[in-house]
């Protein structure tokens, strides 16, 4: 039941995702607060007079807002995730529980993007094969990269 509460309808495990890490969100909200309550901006703004690096404080700055708006409050089935999902569309349109029951799932474009960053189409193979309650022991790494 759990393996299915957290399997969005492309097939990504909610709980592994970046906007879903509640302690990635905590850290950048402390990170900001104290460096808003440091008036830490004033203080690279003296200090890039000796280290030019300091001068990208204001990049930074706004860098760290777009990191905290990465945030998913919910899950993918509950909403969250992006607002506007061509894929969460898509597939509430076809009343499918997800993109695994949809025969198109190899050859879509809309799961296109997914594939630079995941292993969509080993994920919906694997949900197809076990199931979305029974698939999650089984999933590989979710980012490429790690
Ligand atoms: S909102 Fe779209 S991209 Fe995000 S997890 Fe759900 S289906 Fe996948
Ligand atoms: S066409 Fe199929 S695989 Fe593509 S988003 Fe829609 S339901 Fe998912």
């Amino acid at each position: 039941m759990e393996d299915k509460k957290y399997t969005a309808y492309c097939g990504l495990y909610c709980k592994d995702c970046i906007p879903s890490n509640q302690r990635l969100f905590q850290l950048i909200y402390e990170l900001d607060h104290l460096l808003k309550e440091l008036k830490f901006k004033k203080y690279a703004e003296l200090k890039s007079e000796s280290n030019l690096l300091y001068k990208n404080y204001p990049q930074f700055e706004e860098m760290l807002g777009e990191l905290g708006k990465l945030e998913c409050k919910a899950l993918c089935t509950q909403g969250g995730c992006k607002k506007d999902c061509e894929i969460r569309e898509c597939v509430e349109k076809k009343k499918y529980d997800g993109c695994w029951e949809c025969s198109d799932y190899k050859n879509c474009n809309l799961l296109g993007k997914l594939k630079q960053f995941h292993f969509i189409e080993d994920n919906l193979d694997l949900i197809r094969e076990y199931g979305p309650e029974k698939w999650t022991s089984y999933r590989k790494k979710h980012y490429k990269w790690l």
